[in-house]
This record gives structure tokens, sequence and C-alpha cells, in this order.
């Protein structure tokens, strides 16, 4: 008897933990979640998780369609400032269209694992914004 409320109570603390921290003690989990774009309505999913093995585009979780890509993030502005929230960009080469994507935003253009400005101009816009 009391080793069946044991069991019980192991399984239901194993469940609580499956819960609380989806991906506790599983060293891929990170990868296993993207920066997303839908590509109907250019809404970005952060850390969005998706299938491993899986490829774009992925199911969007609202509407069911396969529109999500990889999304790439800019982190210019348009007078070539940085900013450390960026704008996520879909690719035209996600699309299967030919031709440079260009920052909606700033007008630059965007490649796959688009590069960051520079370190130090990050740098810089922490002390700004820290007075
Ligand atoms: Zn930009």
């Amino acid at each position: 008897m009391i080793g069946i409320a044991l069991a019980a109570f192991g399984f239901s603390g194993f469940l609580l933990a499956r819960t609380v921290w989806p991906g506790a003690g599983d060293p891929a989990y990170d990868s296993k979640r993207r920066n997303l774009i839908d590509s109907e309505t250019l809404q970005p999913f952060r850390d969005h998780p998706i299938k491993e093995g899986t490829i774009y585009p992925w199911p969007h979780p609202g509407t069911g369609k396969s529109t999500l890509y990889p999304a790439e993030a800019c982190y210019w502005t348009a007078d070539g400032r940085v900013k450390l929230e960026p704008t996520w960009v879909l690719l035209k080469t996600y699309l299967g269209e030919s031709g440079d994507t260009t920052c909606p935003d700033c007008g630059r253009k965007v490649v796959r694992h688009n590069p960051m400005p520079p370190t130090e101009m990050f740098v810089e816009l922490q002390k700004k914004m820290a007075g």
C-alpha cells in the first residue's frame, strides 16, 4: 500500500517537474527554439519551439498554415546607429524568390546569419542609455 502511494507521488512529482521545467535536463532544448517570422503578417515569433528534424516552413500556431520561416535580425537603424530590439526580416531566398532582401526599417541588405553590427556600437549605446 505504501509502495503504491510512493509510486503515485513520484509520478505526479515527475509530471509537475515536466510542467514547470519543460526542458529540464535536456541539453538540446535550446537548439529546438528558433526566431521565426510569419510570411503572411511578418509577425515575429521569438524563441519559437520547433520539432527536431523538421524544416521550414513550420506551421503557424494560430492558423495551422505552414507560414513560419527563419527570421534574420537587423540591429541597424536608418541613420546608421544600432538598436537593442532588432527588426526581424524574412529573406526572399526562403520563399524561393531571387534577389537581395533589404531591411524594411533601415534599407540595408540582410543575409542568412545576418552579421551583428560591431560590439563597440552596442557598448556605446548602452553607455548612452545608462546616462
Ligand atoms: Zn535594418
